[in-house]
């Protein structure tokens, strides 16, 4: 080969940017979502869970098996909130690449601090938050560290385009930062609420609002009727704002609860995708905050 052939051949191989995408599988939608943030079109992105599955409650499919099998990264969120499904996939996939300590296996609930994280491990009564709050998506502090980790990781697996995961990285910061500004000064210090679920809590912490009780007497365990009267009285007392669901838990024992005490009663989306108008991150945060306020 001469000398000039060797040349263009070296210029080429640097400049061409490998054209296999990385193939992401994460388990819920705000994953994919932050995760399209930070890889854009160099990733590939399969979500295990639809947006309007609860996820405390979802069981393993071939089609999830099939996926992770594939996936140069798996991302979760940890705290064990896919403990039901994700374990099984993981070794049924046979993917070396995505267990656990390797660099595939992402646990995004390493880069915050839960919240409600108990003294011991609890799961009596079927608690589904034994090692703490795991809804942590409902928070732009921890988002910004998992946007973090997730560049890095990815940067990790495909270093030849690190630039490319640090800027992308930089534009979801000042975007965030923006909506930040816009979120924050929104009215919803001091108000109260009544939640079915444990999933507001991050962002009531951020913004000053107050949770005075829960539908759900322990994470994911229905109420009782003795319960639903407790509530009523405290409803009745206390009168909240509102009484929040979601589309996929508590919506008739909210309604029901708002018929018998007059407040009202809200129902919000629990993750991208569980309405129309929640599209990605920012706009699910945008709809729960304004459906608070
Ligand atoms: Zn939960």
């Amino acid at each position: 080969m001469n000398k000039y052939l060797l040349a263009v051949l070296m210029i080429l191989l640097a400049a061409t940017p490998s054209l296999a995408k990385v193939k992401v599988v994460t388990t819920l939608p705000w994953i994919g979502s932050i995760a399209k943030e930070i890889g854009r079109d160099n990733i590939e992105i399969t979500t295990l869970i639809k947006p309007m599955q609860d996820p405390h409650f979802a069981e393993a499919r071939p089609s999830m098996i099939l996926a992770a099998r594939k996936a140069d990264i798996l991302m979760y969120n940890g705290l064990e909130l896919e403990i039901g499904y994700l374990p099984r996939i993981i070794e049924s996939s046979n993917n070396p690449g995505i267990q656990p300590g390797r660099t595939g296996n992402l646990d995004c609930s390493q880069f915050i601090t839960p919240m409600e994280k108990p003294s011991s491990f609890d799961r009596s009564m079927g608690d589904v938050h034994p090692l703490g709050n795991p809804h942590y998506h409902f928070s732009p502090k921890n988002i910004l560290r998992v946007a973090e980790g997730m560049a890095n990781a990815l940067s990790g697996i495909d270093s030849g385009n690190a630039d490319f995961y640090r800027s992308n990285l930089q534009l979801f910061k000042d975007r965030l930062a923006e909506k930040q500004r816009q979120w924050s000064s929104m009215p919803l210090k001091g108000k109260k609420y009544i939640s079915y679920h444990k999933l507001f809590e991050y962002l009531a912490q951020e913004n000053g609002f107050q949770i005075l009780g829960y539908i759900e007497p322990k994470p994911g365990i229905p109420p009782s009727a003795g319960h639903i009267e407790e509530m009523i009285a405290l409803i009745k007392k206390a009168k909240p704002n509102a009484i929040i669901a979601t589309y996929v838990a508590g919506k008739k024992e909210a309604a029901s609860l708002s018929l018998k005490t007059g407040a009202r009663s809200v129902v919000l989306p629990h993750d991208v995708g569980a309405t129309e108008t929640a599209k990605d991150w920012f706009s699910l945060m945008d709809e729960v905050l304004k459906g608070l306020e």
